[in-house]
């Protein structure tokens, strides 16, 4: 008889040969962790490898913010929001929001991942969702867990898309979902022209701006403020700038509502934490006063990115997300344990990450990092390249 457990060996297997060599790159322990430097396995090093984009998960306020909430509401509201778990800060933080996003209204939900899961009330039968292939994996799921038809386009491939729309049966519903700002690559959606092909195919547009919302734009409300396109629902996370935890959807007053009253993961789910709550607030209000945290983050991915290019390194995007292109899976793997051994703590990132032949290590900088910290990951990426026995068939700097 057929074992649901077996093929759990296999991967056990191939974990443990990771472990063996050392490049088991997953779920490194943070001994302790001081803004952007962290210790793993007893020495300090410089974190490059989270989405704390602006710095604010150790911001004092931000800490006091959630220290605040627990006070005042305690450690969980042991409830979903439609019962127990609506506090006075759960609904202030939804319409401070919703003015911040320029929508009529934001419903909160306990993750970003369940923010994107709520999109699977929206999909019945005879509905079909367009999802861009580079989308997070949150969005896949929300259409699996929909009722209605999934259909995928290749990466920012509008020609694929606008086909695959005009294939579809006219009597369908049609919604349009994509990453603003795609999270492992960091480049951006072509939000005006995906908003054109939903006007004229009857579609609506979601965007995810899970990386973007508090980053990018004047305002930091993400790439729709960046592209002046204003899609008709748009998620996000509490997770990347805003430096707590917990997910927002954000939209028309009577679309927030109904998915408020009918989305399995809003329902049927504890609500955010209050210290989560309390966090984000304070995250918020960093946010809005603080511009010169974007400027500062971007200005500092900006020399990582240029001092890797002119040390021969294949990069891609201009946000704070800089993907190192390796191109296969034990040479991403060897290249992240030679820069833990230099001291620079990145992700190695592999299928279903990246498609097989996209891997790449991904490094991240904040706000809080130095310029120095940032020249130091460059140089760190130099001498482990050096060290890698297939570094010929890299990218290489001229004199390596
Ligand atoms: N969307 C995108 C694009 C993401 O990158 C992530 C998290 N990596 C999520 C959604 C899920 O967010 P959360 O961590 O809040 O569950």
């Amino acid at each position: 008889m057929r074992d649901v457990f077996a093929k759990i060996q296999a991967s056990t297997t191939r974990a443990d040969a990771m472990k063996r060599d050392r490049t088991y790159p997953y779920g490194t322990v943070l001994a302790e962790r001081r803004g952007p430097v962290a210790v793993v396995g007893g020495r300090e090093v410089i974190m490059a490898s989270s989405n704390d984009y602006l710095g604010l998960s150790v911001d004092p306020r931000v800490v006091e913010g959630a220290a605040r909430a627990a006070r005042r509401y305690g450690a969980s509201c042991t409830g979903a929001p439609i019962m127990n778990g609506t506090t006075g800060i759960h609904r202030e933080l939804e319409e401070r929001l919703a003015v911040f996003l320029g929508r009529e209204a934001a419903v909160l939900a306990p993750s970003g991942f369940q923010a994107n899961l709520a999109l699977a009330t929206l999909l019945g039968r005879g509905d079909t969702v367009f999802a861009d292939r580079a989308n997070h994996a949150s969005l896949v799921d929300a259409a699996r867990l929909g009722f209605g038809g999934h259909r995928r386009y290749r990466h920012a491939d509008l020609g694929h898309l606008r086909r695959l729309l005009e294939a579809t049966d006219p009597d369908c519903g049609r919604l349009i979902v994509t990453d603003g700002l795609f999270s492992m690559e960091g480049d951006v959606a072509d939000l005006p022209a995906l908003k054109r092909l939903a006007g004229e195919q009857g579609a609506r547009l979601v965007v995810d701006c899970a990386h973007d919302m508090g980053l990018l734009g004047p305002n930091g409300r993400g790439t729709p403020e960046v592209q002046g396109v204003a899609p008709d629902l748009v998620t996000a996370t509490f997770s990347k700038c805003f430096g707590s935890v917990g997910g927002v959807l954000a939209g028309d007053r009577e679309v927030v509502d109904f998915l408020r009253h009918h989305a399995r993961s809003l329902v049927f789910s504890a609500a955010l934490p209050p210290p989560s709550v309390g966090a984000a607030l304070a995250a918020l209000e960093i946010i809005e006063s603080e511009p010169e945290l974007r400027e500062r983050v971007l200005g500092l991915s900006a020399r990582l990115r240029e001092g890797l290019r002119a040390e021969g390194f294949e990069t891609a995007g201009d946000a704070p997300i800089v993907p190192v292109f390796v191109r296969d899976d034990e040479r991403c793997r060897a290249m992240w344990r030679a820069l833990l051994d230099e001291g620079v703590l990145v992700n190695a990132v592999s299928s279903p990450g990246v498609p097989v032949g996209g891997e790449l290590v991904r490094v991240a900088v904040t706000a809080r990092h130095t310029g120095e910290q940032v020249d130091a990951i460059v140089a760190a990426f130099v001498r482990a390249r050096a060290q890698m026995p297939w570094r010929a068939a890299m990218p290489s700097s001229s004199e390596s």
